[in-house]
């Protein structure tokens, strides 16, 4: 970057928006590109850790002072991710525990669907329809299941080979290479990205991948925590959806929406839930995360089950209120590829 950059990217953002000096400061002090479109980028949220599974490091989230998306600062090395995720993901070989055999029933059982239809439908579970269903990051396929049910020839994507082989065993078509790379024969009607845009080192390049998958008239559905959440305010470091260091970008609805339509989509459609699962997750991190240590108690069933019940039943008029007022915890949209 050369000293002229620097005023110059900063005078185009004041003029359309509210930078605080401390924050243009703080842009030319410690300088960190934005993973979108390369502006300068200050803190927003400083002394963020890993309060799930006790990875070390001390992180902080970004706001570029361009296009306003928050982002993870230091961003991860891609190599040191992929260790990541190998060593303390979803699918890292924790199987036939009381939480996962629970999940497991839970997640299969009528009660569930009577459960999404209460607290709110993130992965797109209960939507009917037919045509050709692509799940981005599909994990061991046991969403596959749900899309499959409900009308749809489902197949995915998958970077983890050893959970892509667990949903191909159950009969699921999956690729597991980058999913720039991936070249089907004939493109999707619906591109799935569920909790998943967030956790991508580039997220329009993602976004632009779903969009060459679709044809024409296509849909791209998408879920990922909102980073105006209330929860957010209430919670500070403690917020689940920080998900130090593998949620990358936080995206507001505002953000969300200029990404997609950078990308191409139209008929852009944003809506917000607040899943008791995830305030129970933020009341549990804020109770006993400790810097350098996992929180077991994420993974226990009767704690985490008990205080979902307890929340949906005590805060629903909160819950409500947050989804209305655009700061609900997760952004669910849909958006379509031109006819
Ligand atoms: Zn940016």
């Amino acid at each position: 970057m050369t000293g002229s950059q620097v005023p110059a990217a900063i005078a185009e953002y004041r003029t359309a928006a509210d930078v605080s000096p401390e924050e243009t400061r703080d842009a030319i002090v410690n300088p960190a590109h934005c993973v979108v479109c390369a502006g300068l980028t200050a803190t927003s949220v400083g002394g963020l850790f890993d309060t799930r599974f006790g990875i070390a490091g001390n992180y902080e989230v970004r706001r570029c002072l361009q296009c306003g998306l928050e982002q993870l600062f230091p961003v991860p090395a891609p190599a040191q991710l992929k260790n990541f995720y190998e060593h303390y993901y979803n699918f890292s070989g924790e199987r036939d525990t009381v939480y996962t055999t629970f999940r497991e029933w839970f997640f299969s059982s009528p009660l569930y669907r009577l459960w999404i239809r209460l607290d709110g439908d993130i992965s797109f579970h209960t939507r009917k329809g037919s045509g050709r269903l692509l799940d981005i990051g599909c994990n061991e396929g046991r969403t596959l299941k749900n899309y499959a049910r409900n009308g749809f020839q489902a197949e995915g994507t998958e970077l983890n080979e050893t959970a892509a082989a667990v949903a191909r065993a159950a009969g699921f078509h999956v690729f597991t290479g980058q999913l720039e790379d991936f070249a089907p024969a004939t493109p999707y009607d619906v591109a799935v990205l569920s909790n998943v845009l967030e956790h991508s080192l580039d997220p329009k390049a993602m976004l632009l991948s779903a969009h060459r998958l679709l044809k024409p008239g296509g849909q791209v559905w998408i879920s990922c925590p909102n980073s105006q959440s209330w929860l957010r305010s209430v919670f500070g470091q403690w917020w689940i959806n920080w998900h130090i260091p593998f949620h990358i970008t936080h995206f507001s609805p505002h953000a969300l929406r200029n990404l997609l339509e950078d990308s191409g989509f139209l008929h852009i459609e944003i809506r917000q839930i607040t899943p008791a699962l995830w305030v129970a997750s933020s009341i549990v991190a804020w109770l006993f995360a400790r810097e350098g240590r996992a929180t077991r108690q994420l993974r226990n069933a009767f704690l985490i089950f008990g205080l979902v019940l307890l929340c949906r039943a005590l805060l629903f008029p909160l819950l409500s209120w947050g989804n209305r007022a655009g700061r609900g915890d997760c952004l669910v949209a849909t958006a379509a590829r031109a006819g």
